[in-house]
C-alpha cells in the first residue's frame, strides 16, 4: 500500500497526466497483489483463476470504475452547487483547512470519508431494498482481490454521491479527493485479497486489516452486521458495531443460509430492481 501511494505521489509531483498515472498505478498494484496471492495465499485454492465469477467481478469493476465514479463526481458537484458555491474561489473561502500540509488534509479527508462511508454502508444493510443492491458484494464464498470491486453500479453511484458531498460542501480540493479515492481503491483491494497478511491483535483495533473485513463477509448475519468501516475501524468501536477478528472466527463466507445471487451478469445487475428481489436469490449451496 505504501508503495502504491508513493508511486501515485511521484506521478503527481512530476506532472504526469492524472488519469493515465492512476491507471498505471492501479494496474501495477493489481499485478503485485495478484502475485502475492499466489506466493503467500491465506487459503490455498482461493484464486481468481479458479473462480467462475471472475469475469463478472471484472465486469462490475469496469462499470464502477468507468461509469459510476466518473459520473458521480460531476453530479455531486452539481447537487452540492445547489446549496453552496463550489467554484475554486468559493473553495478558497470555504471552511476547509487549505493551508494545512497535503498529508494532514488527506488524513482529515479520509476520516470524513470513512465516517460517511460507515453510515451509508450501514443503511445498505438495514434498508431492505438497499440490501438487495449490496447483496452482490456479500455473495462470494471465497475471497480474492477482484471481490473488492464486485459492487453493484447502483450501490456504488449512490454511495459515492453521499460520501463526496460533505467533502465538497467543506471545500476540499480535487487533489485531496483524488488522494482519498486512490487510497480507498488500494485499501479495498488489499482488504478483500487472499494474501496471508498477519497483524498483532492490537492492530486490528486501529487498522482496516483484511481480518476485520473478513468478519463482515461472514455468512453469519450477526457478523455481517459488524465492521462496516473502511480506512479505520474506530467508527465501528464508537457506534458499537466492532467485532475483533480474533474473538469472532469466520466459519463460512457469503450470504449465509446457502443463498446466492443469480449467476448471470445481466441478472445480477437487474435483480435488485425487481418487485420481489428475494425471488431471484437461489438456494444452491448446501
Ligand atoms: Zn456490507
Ligand atoms: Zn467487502
Amino acid at each position: 500500500m505504501a508503495g502504491s501511494l508513493y508511486a501515485a505521489w511521484w506521478g503527481f509531483a512530476n506532472g504526469i497526466s492524472t488519469p493515465i498515472w492512476a491507471f498505471v498505478v492501479s494496474t501495477a498494484t493489481f499485478i503485485v497483489i495478484l502475485a502475492l496471492e499466489h506466493l503467500m495465499p491465506a487459503v490455498r485454492g482461493w484464486s481468481l483463476f479458479r473462480d467462475r465469477q471472475s469475469f463478472n467481478d471484472i465486469g462490475h469493476g469496469i462499470l464502477i470504475g468507468g461509469i459510476s465514479r466518473p459520473v458521480a463526481l460531476p453530479i455531486t458537484v452539481g447537487l452540492v452547487g445547489l446549496v453552496v458555491a463550489v467554484d475554486d474561489q468559493a473553495r478558497a473561502r470555504g471552511p476547509w483547512p487549505h493551508s494545512w500540509p497535503m498529508a494532514a488534509q488527506v488524513a482529515l479527508g479520509l476520516l470524513l470519508w470513512s465516517l460517511a462511508n460507515y453510515w451509508t454502508h450501514r443503511w445498505f444493510h438495514r434498508v431492505e431494498r438497499l440490501w438487495w443492491f449490496h447483496a452482490l458484494h456479500h455473495d462470494p464464498t471465497r475471497m480474492q482481490l477482484l471481490k473488492g470491486n464486485r459492487i453493484h453500479i447502483g450501490e456504488d453511484f449512490l454511495r459515492y454521491v453521499v460520501i463526496l458531498a460533505p467533502l465538497l460542501v467543506l471545500g476540499a480540493s480535487p487533489r485531496v479527493v483524488l488522494w482519498i479515492a486512490m487510497w480507498n481503491n488500494v485499501e479495498g483491494t488489499l482488504a478483500h485479497s487472499n494474501v496471508d497478511m498477519r497483524f498483532p491483535g492490537v492492530l486490528h483495533w486501529v487498522l482496516p486489516t483484511p481480518q476485520n473485513h473478513r468478519v463482515h463477509h461472514a455468512g453469519d448475519r450477526q457478523l455481517q452486521d459488524s465492521n462496516f468501516a473502511g480506512i479505520t475501524p474506530v467508527w465501528d468501536q464508537l457506534f458499537g458495531t466492532y467485532r475483533h477478528p480474533d474473538r469472532n472466527p469466520v466459519i463460512e463466507f457469503g450470504l449465509g443460509g446457502g443463498e446466492t445471487v443469480p449467476d448471470g451478469f445481466v441478472a445480477q445487475l437487474a435483480f435488485p430492481f425487481r418487485a420481489r428481489p428475494e425471488q431471484a436469490v437461489q438456494q444452491v449451496r448446501a
